[in-house]
């Protein structure tokens, strides 16, 4: 990387004094303030290459450093191009030509601030899910100190205003720099920007108002609930701070797997075995949906596979009255023990045709599959 000139960018000679350097620095920097250059797009740029030409040239050491190496070997030249705007730098010339400007940014005592908002993840069963339920939960979070009542102050005594800032939060530095006066402020080291101190702080607390107990809450679970559905209670998250409001919790739901139904959306699914004989003569069955057994009819001939829409026998939704649909699949099951009657009783079924596969279709596709073009 190409070392920038400092002496070039400050418009001074290899050999400038201090008072030369700080000249032009104050002239230049004027200039080229972004807030006061007409050149917007490039002020900013300028402005911190005039900054960090002015920080090494201004200081003995580095300047004879750079002058030697062409660089200072600590960050602040050889065009590391991240000259920061903190307190240190921008921020200083920042207050010196704009003072109390600045009011936006400057800190003030600190106001209430909403406490934070909880999250408990609630495991539910799908049967739960179905009714709706009721589930009484526990958690440890920051609630008002109720002997302090979340001022921090021991009962009876109150909190002073801070003399150190005079209750603003804030203090204000002047100190002599070569620019003339800079005034700095930052947030009151003693009271921590609160404009008050608490001299009798609560014991239950420690002063800070707010304390960390076990909350025990009634969750009401809507029928319909699905994964990663969500129940905010509002006000129930963490308390505030100075007076501020309370957080919200977010309980987050998770359906435990079934063992007997699988669930899409509304919809619900199951499978059911049925024998052979019934699939092959119709019978009448019961299957278990989430609201308990339904009476199905399975025709006769029925394949294995099939499955039956049961309209509305689904999950309900959470909001509305829709219903989703329950999906029976029938599985056929080939007996695997046959007792010498039935045995003799498949034969004679066997005997009597029964051996032929009615399915003409699949022995044409064969034979087209293999004939010879
Ligand atoms: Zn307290
Ligand atoms: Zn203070």
């Amino acid at each position: 990387m190409p070392t920038k000139d400092y002496y070039d960018i400050l418009g001074v000679s290899r050999d400038a004094s201090g008072d030369e350097i700080k000249r032009a620095y104050r002239t230049l920097a004027r200039k080229h303030h972004p807030d006061v250059s007409h050149d917007k797009s490039d002020a900013e740029h300028r402005f911190k290459e005039i900054n960090e030409a002015y920080e090494v040239l201004s200081d003995p050491n580095k300047r004879a450093q750079y002058d030697r190496f062409g660089t200072t070997g600590n960050g602040a030249g050889a065009g590391a191009g991240d000259f920061g705007f903190g307190p240190g730098s921008f921020g200083d010339i920042f207050d010196m030509f704009f003072g109390n400007v600045r009011s936006a940014a400057q800190p003030r005592a600190a106001g209430p601030q909403r406490g934070s908002d909880l999250r408990y993840d609630l495991e539910v069963g799908l049967e739960e899910a179905f009714t709706g339920a009721t589930r009484e939960i526990s958690f440890n979070h920051l609630a008002q100190c109720e002997i302090c009542r979340g001022s921090g102050a021991q009962p009876g005594t109150l909190a002073t205003p801070c003399d150190r800032c005079s209750g603003s939060g804030v203090m204000r530095t002047a100190r002599q720099t070569p620019l003339g006066q800079i005034v700095t402020q930052s947030t009151c080291t003693k009271c921590g920007g609160e404009g008050h101190v608490i001299e009798h702080p609560c014991q239950a607390c420690v002063g800070r108002g707010r304390r960390e107990i076990e909350r025990h809450l009634t969750v009401k679970v809507p029928a319909g609930v699905d994964d990663g559905s969500r129940i905010r209670i509002a006000g129930n998250g963490e308390a505030g701070i100075r007076s501020g409001p309370p957080g919200d919790l977010y309980v987050y739901l998770t359906i435990k797997p079934h063992a007997v139904f699988r669930r899409e959306g509304l919809d619900t699914y199951v499978d059911v075995p049925v024998s052979f004989t019934q699939a092959a003569l119709g019978a009448a069955l019961s299957v278990p949906s989430l609201e308990g057994d339904v009476a199905v009819t399975l025709a006769p001939g029925t394949q294995t596979g099939t499955t039956m829409r049961l309209r509305g026998r689904g999950m309900p939704s959470v909001r509305g009255s829709q219903r989703g649909d329950h999906h029976v699949t029938v599985h056929v099951l080939v007996p695997t023990k046959l007792n010498k009657r039935q045995r003799e009783l498949l034969e004679e079924y066997g005997n009597a045709g029964g051996d032929a596969v009615d399915d003409r279709s699949f022995f044409e596709r064969v034979k087209d599959a293999f004939r010879p073009d």
